[in-house]
């Protein structure tokens, strides 16, 4: 997934570089700082003390040491002084220019805290959307995995207008069904695939027999809708927040299952009505339900139109449930 936003600790994250929102000094400090030079051990503080500091919004990049990463980006973000102080230009430079130096050393997978957000005081949800809004332009024109690492998700300040218009409709329509029918689904399938696994020709003939009898599958629709919208391949997976590698996949298997978070981004990206959703989401074996609140989120997007995966995930992320895109 080209970008993705988690809750965990950054000193965990297995990546190729991690983004330290450090103090002017390298020298290390507190909050996430701090953590990542106890992580990282003395030679992170060592090569540190050869960078002779940093200016706010610029970024300087060292090795990684004992932490799961290749690298170490520090960034200096601005204090808050209320935002008329340029903080805003000045926390875009700290990711675009971390952004920068991840990309000059190849690096193909890079995690961010939320700069400035702690101690040097920037709003969160300002701090959110900053950092979002600069990843968002970036992956335009760039493939990279980036994430977005929320720490304290309780003080993750959820204050877009239309929280509580979804917490209004998942209310309204949430409906929470235990029916399990996996069981016996489950065991008809497994005594027909031993009664066919018996005679290698019949299993064959039952492959060829379904090729032939799918009308169109979720790959063959998904191309079809693309060139009806006019778009590129890039701009599909793009938007949709599926990387190139999957997209490949999916254009040369005609018979592709893809995962349901992947199927809803591409009738995102498409901008497909529901009820198009709906069908794509048929192709490939699953449906909407009153009975799941991901999905509830979904088909309140849909309704207002808002198409936009990167708002749509954070909505997602926000009621805790599973992000779109591969
Ligand atoms: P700043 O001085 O730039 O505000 P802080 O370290 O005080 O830096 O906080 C930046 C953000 O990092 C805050 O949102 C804080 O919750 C978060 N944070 C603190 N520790 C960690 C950690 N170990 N991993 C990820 N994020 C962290």
């Amino acid at each position: 997934m080209p970008f993705k936003i988690i809750r965990s600790d950054i000193t965990n994250i297995p990546c190729d570089a991690i983004v330290n929102a450090a103090n002017s000094s390298l020298l290390g400090g507190g909050g996430v700082d701090g953590a990542i030079h106890r992580a990282a051990g003395k030679g992170l503080l060592l090569e540190c003390m050869k960078l002779h500091g940093c200016k706010t919004g610029q970024a300087k990049i060292t090795g990684g040491y004992d932490l799961p990463c290749k690298y170490v980006i520090h960034t200096v973000g601005p204090v808050w002084h209320g935002g008329n102080h340029g903080e805003k230009e000045l926390l875009q430079s700290c990711y675009r220019n971390s952004l920068a130096l991840a990309k000059e050393h190849q690096c193909e997978s890079v995690a961010f805290p939320l700069i400035s957000s702690g101690v040097y005081g920037y709003p969160k949800q300002q701090a959110f959307d900053v950092a979002v809004g600069v990843i968002k332009e970036f992956l335009k024109d760039n493939d990279m995995d980036i994430t977005l690492v929320i720490f304290d998700r309780r003080s993750f300040e959820f204050a877009k207008d239309y929280s509580d218009n979804i917490r209004e409709y998942i209310d309204q329509n949430y409906v929470d069904e235990h029916i399990d029918r996996t069981p016996r689904f489950f065991a008809k399938a497994t005594c027909a695939r031993t009664a066919v696994c018996e005679e290698r020709a019949v299993s064959d003939d039952i492959d060829d027999f379904i090729k032939n009898q799918i009308d169109e599958s979720f790959t063959e629709m998904l191309l079809r809708k693309i060139d009806e919208k006019g778009m590129t391949d890039v701009q599909c997976y793009k938007k949709a927040n599926i990387d190139r590698k999957l997209f490949s996949k999916i254009r040369s298997d005609r018979l592709y299952k893809p995962k349901k978070e992947t199927a809803i981004a591409f009738a995102i990206s498409l901008e497909l009505s529901l009820d198009e959703t709906k069908d794509m989401l048929m192709k490939a074996g699953y449906a909407l339900s009153h009975s799941s609140k991901f999905d509830i989120i979904i088909e309140y997007f849909m309704m207002k139109e808002i198409y936009d995966i990167y708002t749509i995930n954070e909505t997602l992320f926000a009621f805790d449930q599973k992000l779109l895109g591969a």
